[in-house]
């Protein structure tokens, strides 16, 4: 399915797409080496809870993962990707954290993940692989607006994580968002120009390129939901949910400091 949302939709959406953005900078600020990961999806929780929001994942049950998720944020850690299940670890110095948060609010979701190194050292490779992913995201935002094909989107986000020497893996990617977290049309994050839906004023879509140091290839980790690399490399992943408005396309989940 796929959702046209009306002008006071679109209101509700900017407001739910803070609401994330707020959650997952003030977690990036309160995450400190030791920092367990089960508290983490605490302190999203009380966030989600306090601002009258509904988690889009405590009841997630598809078809790939094992039974509901039961947490209210993802955690991935290093060679985790996606779908990172909260579990009892201490973050250590250095370790490369990726948090993906969805929620509901008034009836409409944001989705929004972030990538940073915890602590103080900082792998080179590690930034790039997070400055790649940034950088597709913006690449992906710039090609989305009223005409333009999803196809567009998906080239545009595969070019730069290709032009860096990045293998693009293509099972798991953007979506459409609205009354719920996951909609058509689908964005993968490779693809050619000029194909598929043509995207229209008030679509809402989430994109989310993400990527793996050596690899495109995926295991699932024995919890049944966290995806890591298939070599154990380092992985990034950058992610904001953005409306089609009638000249381009407008970002839901900025970050408190890009708000004006
Ligand atoms: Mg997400």
């Amino acid at each position: 399915m796929i959702e046209i949302l009306n002008s006071s939709e679109l209101v509700r959406a900017r407001a739910t797409g803070a609401l994330v953005a707020d959650v997952l900078y003030s977690l990036r600020d309160r995450v400190e080496v030791g920092t367990n990961l089960l508290d983490v999806d605490r302190w999203a929780q009380q966030m989600i809870l306090e601002a009258g929001a509904v988690s889009c994942y405590v009841d997630y049950a598809p078809a790939f993962g094992n039974g509901p998720f039961g947490h209210y944020i993802c955690t991935s850690v290093n060679d985790a990707v996606l779908h990172g299940l909260p579990h009892d670890y201490a973050l250590a110095d250095g370790d490369l954290l990726s948090l993906d948060l969805a929620v509901s609010l008034d009836g409409v979701v944001a989705d929004s993940a972030i990538s940073f190194t915890v602590g103080t050292t900082q792998r080179p490779e590690d930034a790039a692989l997070v400055d790649a992913t940034q950088r597709a995201l913006q690449a992906g935002i710039a090609a989305a607006g009223p005409g333009a094909k999803v196809g567009d989107i998906s080239h545009a986000i595969g070019r730069v994580l290709g032009d860096d020497g990045y293998r693009v893996n293509t099972q798991f990617g953007g979506h459409g968002v609205g009354s719920t977290m996951h909609q058509d049309p689908h964005i993968s994050n490779d693809g050619r120009p000029g194909r598929g839906y043509k995207l229209r004023p008030g679509l809402l879509l989430a994109l989310e390129p993400w990527v793996m140091l050596d690899t495109d290839e995926l295991v699932t980790d024995a919890d049944g939901w966290t995806l890591r690399s298939a070599t154990g490399c380092r992985t990034a992943h950058s992610e904001h949910t953005v409306a089609i408005t009638e000249d381009g396309a407008e970002i839901m989940t900025l970050p408190p400091a890009d708000r004006g």
